[in-house]
């Protein structure tokens, strides 16, 4: 089920269009020597706290901002923020061609709330926006409604131990087409939110990053492992 509840409150004490500094000081654990490099799409959107989430289950995570940041990286994550204007910042920083062509290579690739938007095939709606393709999944923009704009609610994630993910979705997606390789891990009221392909992308719809519950950037960072490896 899910509540109103305003604006969702991160684990750090912050708040959607508060500055992050003075915020997320816990101290971090030390990387380790086999840590996969894990990019973060940092043009705009909750980039830093993605940054720690990441470093917290044990990725090397980097700020992706130009070309070359995306040499080396074993996987990306494309955070939430407005997809329109990651959109445009991508091509105004030449990113947008080479951080499609890596995603079409096989780059793994997590994409959050604005992000999944991003990573989709398809939206459905009239107004022209271009995706990057990455996912066999069309996605609606705004698809909770207005009235609902910012919600949280308890997830039941597939194959994820220790008991519902708790996730905030502001000015949310859905997913409202999966192609045939895609895999719906969690549902609100019948509508796919977060979903996962090949064993190297997943979308979600809401804010892992802002709940303080690190397991969907750990599996990912598993995924980006295995990726590796393979
Ligand atoms: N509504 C935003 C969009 O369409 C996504 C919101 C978010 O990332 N929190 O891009």
């Amino acid at each position: 089920m899910t509540q109103r509840l305003g604006l969702p409150r991160s684990a750090s004490g912050w708040v959607p269009g508060e500055r992050m500094i003075g915020h997320a000081r816990q101290p971090l654990p030390d990387i380790p020597s086999d840590a996969p490099t894990i990019g973060v799409l940092a043009l705009q959107g909750d980039v830093l706290e993605h940054l720690r989430a990441l470093q917290r289950v044990g990725a090397r995570p980097v700020r992706v901002r130009k070309v070359e940041h995306l040499d080396g990286l074993d996987g990306i994550v494309i955070p939430g923020g407005e997809s329109t204007t990651i959109g445009k910042l991508l091509r105004r920083f030449e990113l947008w061609e080479p951080l499609r062509a890596a995603l079409a290579d096989g780059l793994p690739a997590f994409g959050t709330c604005a992000g999944m938007i991003l990573l989709s095939r398809e939206l459905d709606q009239a107004v022209e926006q271009q995706v990057l393709g990455a996912m066999d999944i069309v996605t609606r923009r705004n698809a909770f409604g207005r009235q609902i704009d910012s919600f949280e609610a308890d997830l039941d994630v597939e194959g994820l131990d220790g008991g519902p993910v708790h996730a905030a979705f502001i000015r949310a997606p859905y997913v409202v087409t999966v192609g045939e390789g895609v895999e719906v891990l969690a549902s609100v009221d019948g509508h796919p939110v977060l979903v996962s392909q090949a064993g190297r992308l997943l979308g979600a719809s809401f804010h892992p990053e802002m709940t303080g519950d690190d397991r969907l950037h750990a599996r990912f960072v598993e995924m980006a492992r295995t990726a590796r490896g393979a």
